[in-house]
């Protein structure tokens, strides 16, 4: 186990590894006390068959002697049970602290995993969640996180268990009689190996039926979440089809398992009984030879009977362990991860074991934005920015244009600090973003993406995500300026509505308009909208425009749009065509001059007919 994986679990059992030594304890006093049961039985035998009182544990034969002097074989044999009924009950009692033990402890820990694992990823940076599919994330955070939680809630102290049984059972054994107890263990190495062995080979059986099901989910999931399309498309047939063939994948591979399964199960019983019967006929013969009692013999007997169980199990929980194992380095490869504010800043938001580093400062909120030869490629890629330049005044309203993977939401991603941009190429209030602290910049910034995302709650805990304090009035301002006040309260619940799978749902544009009150909300210093009024009317977005305009001075604007009618208005228009700036300036300029923002005035009826003689066709790209 490498060193990283060393200190995972060392972090993760802290506070909790003498719950779980306490279990073990439990665990081994209330096998022990069983293990004496078959003990008391071989001396009540021996009493009965051999010399009487004589053969005895010397104890209950002097109370026995004591109590009943009549009868005091009935009274030995009656004391004995007593004695196995109390034995038994100590053993429960064990097997309850043993249970709670394990059962608070493995909670908890398993409730720290679960949070720690969630913050980390919530705290990982873009670039990490790009690289990783959203499945494997939540299996991470699910499916690995339940292999450890059953390993630390029952496994773990199963070993213990069957350690503790073959430690203190072989002395014993070999103690009443070193022939037949090497008898006794004779096929255990076999069943152990056979176990183990069939337990690993059988887990890519195992692999394979999780997998089916899981793309037998995928498969109804997609149906479910596509529903419109498969019926718009009449694909019914085609999906009933594909999801028939899953379905069989998912029930041969199914009975596969269980077949195995049986033949193993079948297979190990038979080796159990070899091995109890080959102590009864070696036993017997000691009997028959007057080298061991026949209380000898049962205890014997019940002990092999005892410890095979645990033996035979022990192929699968070590198997299972190996499963946790593989478990814990998913989730350390998560939690080894380098967070945000490492890679760059620090913030308050930094989790407390993580320091922030040194000279990260505060955005000053006056909404400045200035990029410098900005040039940036994703991780591995291509530059999809090249030697951008502009500046942005606070107040100021600047229009973002071009056709569809020309940079314009990467400029977006960049300012929101998702990504790193070359150093000193791009200024927030005059200081390189690199040296802003992450948490203060994304709070001076408010974004409305073209699909926002919202949460199945009310609508005013949409709203509020970030203010839940604000002021009513504040809230009902924002509602105004982004249209929605009539939205809302065409609702039967007004605010109170919930909305998504469980409440209503919203049409495109009332998601939009939603989005940008709850950005409006923040009061930003800077209010970025990523194409997000392309869902609303015409009458609509000339009323939210007209209410940004009113904030002009007091908060810097980004508009990016398709729609040039947008940003018609702006103080500053950029026009992008594959990573760079081709254009640059306010509208009346740019639709006078040939190039390509007059090509898309023409192709959005903005010219006057005379205006359109001159115009050179350019190829901006393909538009949506
Ligand atoms: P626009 O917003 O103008 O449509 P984008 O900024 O989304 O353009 O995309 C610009 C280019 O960057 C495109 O070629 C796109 O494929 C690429 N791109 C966008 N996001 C990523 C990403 N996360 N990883 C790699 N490449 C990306």
């Amino acid at each position: 186990m490498s060193n990283t994986l060393h200190s995972h679990l060392w972090a993760l059992t802290r506070g909790y590894r003498h719950r779980f030594a306490a279990a073990v304890a439990a665990m081994a006093l209330a096998s022990l006390l069983l293990l004496s049961v078959p003990l008391i039985a071989k001396y009540a035998l021996d009493v009965v068959m051999e010399d009487g009182l004589a053969s005895g544990i010397p104890l209950l034969a002097t109370m026995a002697a004591a109590l009943t002097p009549e009868h005091p074989l009935l009274g030995y044999l009656s004391l004995s049970g007593v004695l196995v009924v109390l034995v038994t009950l100590g053993a429960g009692v064990f097997h309850y602290f043993r249970g709670r033990l394990t059962a608070t402890a493995s909670e908890a820990l398993i409730r720290r995993l679960r949070t720690g694992v969630h913050a980390h990823v919530e705290h990982l940076p873009a670039v990490w969640h790009d690289r990783m599919d959203t499945g494997d994330v939540v299996q991470r955070c699910s499916s690995d996180v339940e292999t450890l939680r059953v390993f630390f809630s029952g496994d773990l102290v199963e070993i213990g268990r069957a350690l503790i049984l073959v430690a203190v059972l072989l002395p014993l054994m070999f103690w009443l009689d070193w022939a037949l107890a090497l008898v006794a263990v004779a096929l255990m190495p076999v069943i152990f190996a056979c176990a183990w062995v069939f337990f690993r080979r059988v887990q890519f059986v195992f692999k394979a039926t999780d997998e089916a099901e899981a793309e037998l989910t995928a498969c109804l999931q997609e149906n479910l979440t596509g529903i419109r399309v498969v019926r718009a498309f009449s694909r019914q047939p085609f999906e009933m089809e594909r999801f028939g063939g899953y379905n069989a994948a998912f029930r041969n591979r199914y009975q596969r398992l269980i077949s195995l399964m049986a033949v193993f199960w079948s297979g190990s019983d038979l080796l159990c009984s070899a091995q109890i019967g080959l102590v009864l006929i070696v036993g017997g013969s000691f009997v028959a030879d007057g080298r061991l009692t026949v209380g000898d013999l049962f205890a014997f007997l019940t002990w092999v009977a005892m410890v095979i169980w645990p033996v035979r199990q022990l192929g699968r929980i070590l198997t299972d362990a190996g499963k946790a194992s593989v478990s814990l380095v998913r989730l350390a490869e998560v939690l080894d991860a380098a967070v945000e504010e490492q890679v760059r800043s620090g913030s308050p938001d930094t989790p407390p074991a993580r320091p922030a580093s040194a000279g990260a400062a505060p955005v000053a909120g006056r909404g400045a934005i200035e990029a410098r030869g900005l040039t940036f490629a994703y991780p591995g890629g291509s530059p999809v920015l090249q030697n951008l330049s502009f500046r942005v005044n606070p107040g100021q309203t600047l229009g973002i244009v071009g056709p569809p993977g020309s940079g314009k939401s990467t400029l977006v991603r960049l300012l929101l600090g998702f990504y790193d941009p070359p150093p000193g190429t791009l200024l927030i209030d005059d200081v390189p973003i690199e040296r802003v602290d992450r948490a203060s910049l994304r709070d001076q910034l408010a974004v409305v993406l073209q699909e926002p995302f919202l949460y199945s709650r009310s609508l005013e805990e949409n709203l509020r995500i970030g203010r839940e304090d604000a002021d009513p009035a504040l809230l009902t301002t924002s509602m105004d300026d982004a249209a929605l006040t009539e939205t809302v309260a065409a609702f039967p619940e007004g605010l109170a509505t919930r909305i998504g799978e469980r409440g209503v749902n919203l049409s495109g544009g009332q998601r939009q308009r939603l989005a940008l009150a709850r950005a409006l909300l923040r009061r930003p210093a800077v209010l970025i909208l990523d194409d997000s009024l392309s869902a609303v009317d015409a009458h609509t977005e000339v009323h939210v425009l007209e209410r940004l305009a009113r904030r002009r001075g007091r908060q810097t604007t980004l508009i990016v749009a398709h729609r040039l009618s947008a940003v018609r208005d702006a103080d500053q228009i950029l026009v992008l065509g594959e990573g760079r700036l081709l254009q640059q300036g306010r509208h009346h300029e740019l639709a006078a001059a040939a190039g390509p923002y007059r090509e898309l005035c023409r192709q959005q009826g903005l010219l006057d007919d005379d205006d359109d003689e001159d115009v050179t066709v350019w190829r901006v790209g393909d538009e949506d």
